[in-house]
């Protein structure tokens, strides 16, 4: 591991300033995915704030009838909370298909969205990755594919978004609050925090440098039945190959994101005008304009039967 400088940050605004007069450093929250990625020198951050101390773990009502969610809740305190169980239970259901339970209870809110890609080429050092070092090349394009992106994708990068959390949250429409370093606070909506790759894959976020995740906002419950079903090579303990996360209102219309297809959580809002058709019709428009490999293909056909489960489930 590469030497690096500590500090606990007193308030949100002192954090990101911090991190802007520091270009190398990084926040630490949970440490579940920057530890790792430093002990493998992927990340090598100068410094580190850490933002633990920061009273950002409560989960509090707001005035438009939603929730806002801290940046440190963990992950088990958010899936266990009865608000969360009761009016957002597709959060809770994501929440509780990923990792473990030992690494729940230290993974937070903002750590896991911006948890990194599992493209296991990034995790090699010896192989080209745009995404690790820009410029380099991208060794899975060619390579072996068949956990990695099947829409979205670009030529520079074709993988994934690990989080299950964020796909139930693009569903809900949540958005993310946070603080810049010179104080001021601003709000994006899910469906802008993550981005495509492009031809800059190691920009994955709309997250200025140095800005700090404060909370995330969950609006006025949706109602209907929520439904996370995630496929996997093994029961657990593994990122998914494809997840759709959906709310299904009675009258079968809804809302339904998918995971392990792009570099975002994917959701296309035209697409759900198709739910009365069926999963079919739906998965013809979420996933128009495809480009999947020869090792992944099988994810579309995955994709439609998945979502075509979790629409008979929803009937009942
Ligand atoms: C073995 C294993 C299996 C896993 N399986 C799954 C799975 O199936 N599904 C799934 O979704 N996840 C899975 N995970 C990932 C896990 O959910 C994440 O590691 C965790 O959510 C990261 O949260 P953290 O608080 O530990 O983040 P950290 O490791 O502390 O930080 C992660 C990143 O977020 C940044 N950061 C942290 N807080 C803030 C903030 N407030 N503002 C701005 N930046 C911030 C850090 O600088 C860092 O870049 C798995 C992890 C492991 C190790
Ligand atoms: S797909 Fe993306 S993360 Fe994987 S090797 Fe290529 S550039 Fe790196």
């Amino acid at each position: 591991m590469k030497p690096f400088s500590y500090e606990r940050a007193a308030s949100p605004a002192e954090a990101a300033a911090a991190a802007a007069r520091r270009p190398g450093a990084r926040f630490i929250a949970g440490g579940t995915n920057l530890l790792d990625l430093m002990k493998l020198q992927i990340e090598v951050p100068s410094h580190l704030i850490d933002v633990n101390g920061l009273a950002l773990d409560t989960i509090e009502p707001t005035p438009e009838g939603g929730l806002r969610v801290g940046a440190l809740v963990s992950n088990t305190a958010l899936a266990a909370d009865p608000r969360v169980r009761r009016d957002y239970a597709l959060l809770t259901r994501a929440l509780l298909a990923g990792a473990s339970g030992q690494l729940r209870n230290k993974a937070t809110t903002a750590g896991n969205l911006l948890q990194r890609t599992r493209c296991p080429y990034f995790y090699d050092t010896a192989q080209p990755c745009n995404k690790r070092r820009p410029g380099s090349g991208c060794a899975a394009i060619g390579g072996f594919t068949r956990q990695l992106g099947v829409i979205g994708t670009s030529d520079a990068c074709i993988a994934t978004h690990p989080s299950d959390m964020a796909v139930a949250l693009r569903a809900l429409d949540a958005v993310v609050e946070t603080v810049q370093a010179d104080g001021a606070t601003r709000t994006i909506p899910m469906a802008d925090f993550h981005r495509l790759p492009g031809e800059t894959p190691h920009i994955e976020t709309a997250l200025q440098p140095g800005e700090l995740i404060t909370a995330v906002v969950l609006p006025r419950p949706l109602g209907g039945r929520h439904i996370y079903r995630k496929v996997r090579d093994r029961a657990s303990y593994a990122f998914a190959l494809v997840s759709v996360g959906a709310v299904v209102q009675p009258d079968g219309t809804g809302r339904v994101a998918l995971g392990g297809v792009a570099h975002k959580p994917w959701r296309v809002e035209e697409a759900e005008t198709e739910l009365p058709r069926g999963a079919r019709a739906v998965t013809e428009r979420l996933l128009a304009g495809a480009r999947p490999t020869r090792d992944n293909a099988f994810k579309v056909t995955l994709v439609e039967r998945t979502l075509g489960s979790v629409l008979a489930e929803a009937r009942g």
